[in-house]
């Protein structure tokens, strides 16, 4: 299944509470991150398209000069997705597929699920909680507040993001109302139909 929210909605929590009782965990950020680390293929060919000072001196990606790059440059988007999306694609896949056959629920951590839709998922988990809120939580974590409020706008609406859910968790409240709806949803989750991959479908 999917788990979607915006940034500071309380994904990353709930994926946690999610894993804490079972789940396999597959962690789209994580991947890119793991895909870009030093020495990688991944960071090699962005190097060969971006240049060698999107490399920071320890071998590791200076993310903001990448950002910077594609933020205004279309082209350089699509040859940066062109780059780092298939690496990204066949590394969820085999993380998926070594669960196959097996009873154990697995959960797409996927940030951008709402832009990227993907078929064949057995529900579509969205973590949601007002703009303010989400502001002040991703501040409180230590992200500049503007940064924050660029990030947010340039992903799809709050109000988008819910159509695709069929199970929607509201973060707007303490941690302890996070936890009971999660257990909550525990058990709804594990009577859902398996997994049908896409080629099935
Ligand atoms: P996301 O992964 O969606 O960006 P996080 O799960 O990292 O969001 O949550 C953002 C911040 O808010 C984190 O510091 C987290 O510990 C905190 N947080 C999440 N849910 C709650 C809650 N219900 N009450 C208080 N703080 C929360």
């Amino acid at each position: 299944m999917g788990l979607t929210g915006g940034i500071g909605a309380g994904k990353s929590t709930v994926s946690k509470l999610l894993a804490e009782r079972g789940a396999a965990i597959v962690d789209a950020d994580q991947i890119a991150r793991d895909l870009q680390a030093p020495g990688s293929p991944v960071l090699d060919q962005m190097a060969e398209r971006f240049g060698a000072h999107i490399i920071n001196d320890d071998g590791s990606l200076d993310r903001g000069a990448v950002a910077s790059i594609v933020f205004s440059d279309k082209a350089a988007l699509k040859d940066l997705n062109g780059i780092v999306h298939p690496a990204m694609h066949t590394e969820i896949q085999s993380q998926i597929d070594a669960h196959l056959g097996t009873d154990r629920l697995v959960v797409l951590d996927f940030p951008l699920l709402g832009e990227n839709p993907r078929k064949g998922l057995a529900a579509t988990i969205v973590v949601d909680i007002p703009y303010d809120l989400a502001v002040v939580r991703a501040v409180d974590r230590g992200m500049d507040e503007a940064d924050v409020r660029n990030r947010i706008d340039s992903q799809i609406s709050r109000d988008k993001r819910l159509e695709s859910a069929t199970h929607v968790v509201d973060n707007s409240g303490g941690l302890d109302d996070l936890n009971r709806q999660v257990a909550e949803l525990w058990p709804q989750l594990m009577e859902l139909d398996q997994y049908a991959p896409p080629s099935a479908l």
